[in-house]
C-alpha cells in the first residue's frame, strides 16, 4: 500500500486546476466497447480534414531524420514564418503548443501575489499557468459571454503583471470588437504584458491585424500567440508561436528549453503554411458547418452563441447530461461545466457528415430531455 507522501509541495499546488480535456477517441471506445472507427470527436476544436497533405508528405520524408536534434532555434520555420507575417526572426518564439509561450509568459512575469487580469468564460489555460506561478487571478465579469474590454482595462492596478484576451475566444467563440481591442493595446500600462491569443484568427475571413503594432515596435509589452493545431491540422505534433518585441522574445528564449519543437513538428509546420488550399477547404467547411448548426439550432429554438470560431457553444440543459448521451452515440462534444457554463455544450465543427451525425445525435439527446423540461 502506498505511504502519504510528506513532500513539502509548492502551496500554490493546491488549488491548481486540471485541464480536462476533450476526450480522446481511443479511450472512449474502450469504455464504451464501440469500434474507434464508430467515433467521431468534436471537442477539440481539431481540423476535420486532418493535416494539411503538404505536411504530411513532407513530415513522411523528415521521418529519417528523426534519430537527429532538431534544429533548436528552428531556423527555416522561423525564416518563413517571418516572411509570411512581415516580421522579423527576431520578433518570434516557436513553442510545444502555443500553450508552452503561455506558460513562458507566467516564467518570465508571475510571482507569487501577483495578478493577472482575465475575461469570465476565458481560455482554462490561463488560470492554470496564473496559478502555476503563485499569481492571483482577476476575473472581470462577461458581456454577453465575451470579453468586456473596458472593464477588463479599469481591473488592471499596480500588481497586474499579464492580462490574457482570446480573440476569437474560447469556449465562447465571440470576437471583440476592433475599436475596443485598439483602446485597450493603446491604454494597458507599459509594464502589464497584454497576451493577444490569436488562436483561431485564420477562420476570420478579415481578422483585427494586429501585426503593424508589433512591426512598429513601439508596443513593447504586446504579445500575440498562434497555433498550428486549429486550421493547419498539426494538434498532435504540439507547435505554436509567439509574435512580440524583441525584448520580450528573448526573456522568453532564456526560459525555453533548447529543443522543445520536434523535427516533425517543425517540418510539418512549415509545409502546412503554405498549404493555402488546405486553409481555404477549412475555413470554407467552417463557415458552412457553423450556418448549418446555427439553422438548425434557431429551428429547435435553442440558444447559441454566434461563433467567429471552429465551434460553437449552444445551451442544451443538463450539459453533462446531453454530453454523455451523445458520446454513448458515438459524437464526443465538450461538456462546458468546467467552465461554469454547466447547461451549455461545446461543439468542433466537422465535415458535413460529422456535422448531420452530430446534429442527428444531438437532437435525440435533448429530445427526451431539456426540451421537454
Ligand atoms: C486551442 C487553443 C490554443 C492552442 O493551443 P496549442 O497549445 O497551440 O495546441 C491556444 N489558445 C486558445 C484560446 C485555444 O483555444
Amino acid at each position: 500500500m502506498n505511504s502519504a507522501s510528506t513532500l513539502q509541495f509548492n502551496p500554490h499546488l493546491a488549488n491548481l486546476p486540471v485541464y480536462q480535456p476533450g476526450r480522446p477517441i481511443e479511450e472512449v471506445a474502450r469504455e464504451l466497447g464501440l469500434p474507434a472507427a464508430d467515433i467521431i470527436k468534436m471537442a477539440s476544436n481539431e481540423n476535420p480534414f486532418g493535416p494539411s497533405p503538404l505536411a504530411l508528405a513532407a513530415m513522411e520524408k523528415a521521418l529519417r531524420q528523426t534519430h537527429l536534434y532538431p534544429d533548436g532555434n528552428a531556423f527555416y520555420l522561423k525564416n518563413r514564418l517571418a516572411a509570411k507575417l512581415g516580421v522579423t526572426t527576431a520578433n518570434l518564439i516557436l513553442g510545444n503548443g502555443s500553450n508552452e509561450v503561455l506558460e513562458f509568459v507566467g516564467h518570465a512575469l508571475l510571482n507569487p501575489g501577483d495578478e493577472v487580469v482575465v475575461s469570465q468564460y476565458c481560455f482554462a489555460v490561463y488560470p492554470i499557468v496564473t496559478h502555476l506561478f503563485g499569481g492571483t487571478l482577476v476575473t472581470v465579469p462577461a458581456k454577453n459571454y465575451g470579453h468586456d474590454l473596458p472593464a477588463m482595462r479599469r481591473a488592471i492596478t499596480p500588481r497586474t503583471r499579464v492580462v490574457f484576451v482570446a480573440n476569437p475566444n474560447n469556449p465562447t467563440g465571440t470576437l471583440a470588437a476592433r475599436d475596443e481591442v485598439m483602446a485597450l493595446i493603446e491604454s494597458v500600462p507599459a509594464d502589464v504584458l497584454l497576451v493577444m491569443d490569436e488562436a483561431y484568427i485564420e477562420f476570420r475571413e478579415a481578422p483585427t491585424d494586429l501585426l503593424p503594432l508589433v512591426r512598429t515596435g513601439r508596443h513593447p509589452n504586446l504579445l500575440l500567440t498562434r497555433t498550428f493545431s486549429k486550421i493547419y491540422g498539426l494538434a498532435g505534433f504540439r507547435i505554436g508561436y509567439g509574435i512580440g518585441h524583441p525584448d520580450a522574445i528573448s526573456a522568453f528564449e532564456k526560459i525555453r528549453q533548447p529543443f522543445n519543437t520536434n523535427l516533425l513538428a517543425q517540418t510539418g509546420a512549415l509545409a502546412a503554411l503554405d498549404d493555402t488550399e488546405h486553409v481555404e477547404r477549412t475555413r470554407a467547411n467552417n463557415a458552412a458547418g457553423l450556418k448549418f448548426f446555427e439553422d438548425h439550432f434557431r429551428r429547435l429554438g435553442l440558444e447559441f452563441i454566434p461563433s467567429a470560431a471552429n465551434f460553437i457553444l449552444v445551451k442544451v440543459g443538463r450539459g453533462q447530461a446531453v454530453f454523455e448521451a451523445m458520446q454513448r452515440a458515438g459524437v464526443i462534444v465538450r461538456p462546458m461545466g468546467g467552465y461554469q457554463l454547466p447547461e451549455w455544450v461545446r461543439i468542433s465543427i466537422g465535415t458535413p457528415a460529422e456535422n448531420q451525425r452530430c446534429w442527428a445525435a444531438l437532437e435525440r439527446a435533448i429530445g427526451g430531455d431539456a426540451l421537454k423540461r
